[in-house]
C-alpha cells in the first residue's frame, strides 16, 4: 500500500521511508509509533515546532470565521500582520506570497521594475555562487546550481554570477546593467556558509554608491533563527528588499516581500498580484508566530540554546577530526561540515531518533531545529550525535 502510494509521487524527492503521522513541540512521530527529536524543522520551517498550542488556537478560530476572501477586499488579518513586520524592520511596504519562491520573484520583478520606473532600465541582478533562492524558472536562473538547472534551459537571461564573499569579484561584476545584488544573509541550501560583516557592509556601501537595490533573502536564516527577527541585523546593516517564507509560517505555507517605500517605487497598481498570498488562514498564523517569537526574552533564549549547541558541535569536532571538517553558523541555524558526504551520517541520526538536513552543496549536515527547543533538548541532540559518530568512526 505504501509503495503503491509512494510510486504515484513525481520521483523528485528522495525520501527517507518512514511514515511520519504526528507532531507535537521539537518531536515527530512515525505511524510505528517511534518519535524522532526533529532538527530540521520541515527545513528551516516548524520555526515554533509541531502545534504550538497558539498557533493551533489561532488556526482554528480563523477557519471558523474566513478562510479567503481574494485580494479584492480588506482583511484585518492581512493588515495587522503588514502593520507588525513593518513596525518590527526596515521596511514600509509588504506583498504577502505562499512561498519563499514567490516572495522571491516578487523582489526580482521589483528591482526590475524599480530601474524601469525611473525611465533608466537595468535588468541585471548580481548573485553568488552556492545561492539558493527557489524553484522557479528565474529563482534558479539566479542560483545557477548545476544539478538544480539542468535540462531546463533556455535560463531567464540577466542574473551574473561572481564568487561567494569576494568584494573585488562583485565589485568588477557590476556594470551599468546592473540593477540589484542578491544575497541571502546566511546560505542555507548552499552550507550554512556565513559572510564576512566586512563583506555584507561593504556590499550595502557600493549598492548605495551605484544607485542599485540590495536584495537579502532571509527564507531560511529570517524570522529568529540567528537569534534576531533578521539576521542582517547582526550585520549592522538593512537592505531594500528582504525575502520571508518558511519559519513565518512554522508550518503554514505563507512569504512575504518587504521592502522600503523608495525600493517598491515601481509596483503600481496592476503590477503584480496572487490569488492567494495574503489569504487569512496564511497571515492569522503569521500573526500567532509573530506573537510568540516577539515577545519579551523569545530570542534572546534562541541565541543562548544556539551558543549551547554550537560549543557542542564544536566539542564533537575536536573528537572527532577525522569526519568533521568544521562547524558553522549562528543561532540555531548551525551546519556541521564534513570531509566527505553526509547522506550516512544523517541516515545514522535518523535511525538514533535525530532528524537533520543535509545540504545540496558543500557536505553540510544542518542542525535547523525548532527555536523552542530547551537546554535539555539540545543535550539530548548533542549525545545522540555523540553516540552515532562513535559508530560511525568504527
Ligand atoms: C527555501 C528557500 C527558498 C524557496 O522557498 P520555497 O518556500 O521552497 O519556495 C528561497 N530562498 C531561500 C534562501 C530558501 O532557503
Amino acid at each position: 500500500m505504501v509503495n503503491e502510494l509512494s510510486n504515484s509521487l513525481l520521483p523528485v524527492y528522495n525520501r527517507a521511508d518512514i511514515i511520519i503521522a504526528r507532531g507535537e513541540g521539537a518531536y515527530l512521530f512515525d505511524e510505528a509509533g517511534k518519535h524522532y527529536l526533529d532538527f530540521a524543522s520541515g527545513i528551516a520551517v516548524n520555526s515554533l515546532g509541531h502545534c504550538h498550542p497558539h498557533l493551533v488556537n489561532a488556526l482554528n478560530s480563523q477557519a471558523a470565521m474566513l478562510w479567503h476572501c481574494s485580494n479584492l477586499y480588506r482583511t484585518r488579518t492581512l493588515e495587522t500582520f503588514a502593520s507588525r513586520i513593518t513596525t518590527h524592520s526596515f521596511a514600509q511596504k509588504v506583498f504577502m506570497t505562499n512561498s519563499g519562491t514567490e516572495a522571491v520573484e516578487t523582489g526580482i520583478k521589483m528591482i526590475r521594475r524599480f530601474h524601469y520606473a525611473k525611465g533608466t532600465p537595468r535588468p541585471h541582478i548580481i548573485t553568488v555562487t552556492g545561492a539558493f533562492h527557489g524553484r522557479s524558472l528565474a529563482c534558479i536562473s539566479a542560483g545557477k546550481s548545476r544539478k538544480a538547472v539542468e535540462g531546463f534551459e533556455p535560463l531567464l537571461e540577466g542574473f551574473d554570477q561572481v564568487e561567494f564573499n569576494n568584494l573585488a569579484a562583485l565589485q568588477q561584476a557590476i556594470t551599468p546593467q546592473t540593477g540589484g545584488i542578491m544575497l541571502e544573509t546566511i546560505q542555507g541550501e548552499g552550507g550554512i556558509r556565513v559572510h564576512s560583516p566586512d563583506y555584507l557592509q561593504a556590499v550595502r556601501q557600493i549598492a548605495d554608491e551605484q544607485g542599485i537595490l540590495l536584495l537579502l533573502d532571509e527564507v531560511q536564516c529570517g524570522m529568529g533563527r540567528t537569534g534576531s527577527l533578521f539576521a542582517f541585523e547582526q550585520y549592522g546593516i538593512t537592505p531594500d528588499i528582504c525575502t520571508i517564507a518558511k519559519g513565518i509560517g512554522s508550518g503554514f505555507p505563507v512569504g512575504a516581500c518587504l521592502a522600503t517605500d523608495h525600493a517598491a517605487s515601481g509596483m503600481t497598481k496592476g503590477s503584480h498580484g496572487g490569488t492567494y498570498g495574503g489569504n487569512p488562514l496564511a497571515t492569522c498564523v503569521a500573526n500567532a508566530v509573530l506573537d510568540v517569537i516577539l515577545a519579551e526574552g523569545f530570542l534572546s533564549q534562541v541565541a543562548v540554546v544556539g551558543d549551547v549547541l554550537k560549543k557542542g558541535l564544536l566539542k564533537l569536532a575536536n573528537q572527532f577530526p577525522e569526519i568533521i571538517a568544521e562547524i558553522r553558523g549562528t543561532g540555531l541555524m548551525l551546519g556541521i561540515k564534513m570531509h566527505d558526504s553526509p547522506a550516512l551520517l544523517v541516515e545514522a541520526l535518523r535511525n538514533g531518533g535525530l532528524l537533520t538536513a543535509a545540504s545540496s552543496n558543500d557536505n553540510v549536515i544542518r542542525i535547523l531545529p525548532p527555536l523552542i527547543i530547551t537546554l535539555q533538548q539540545a543535550e539530548d541532540a548533542l549525545h545522540i550525535i555523540h553516540t552515532t559518530l562513535t559508530k560511525h568512526k568504527r
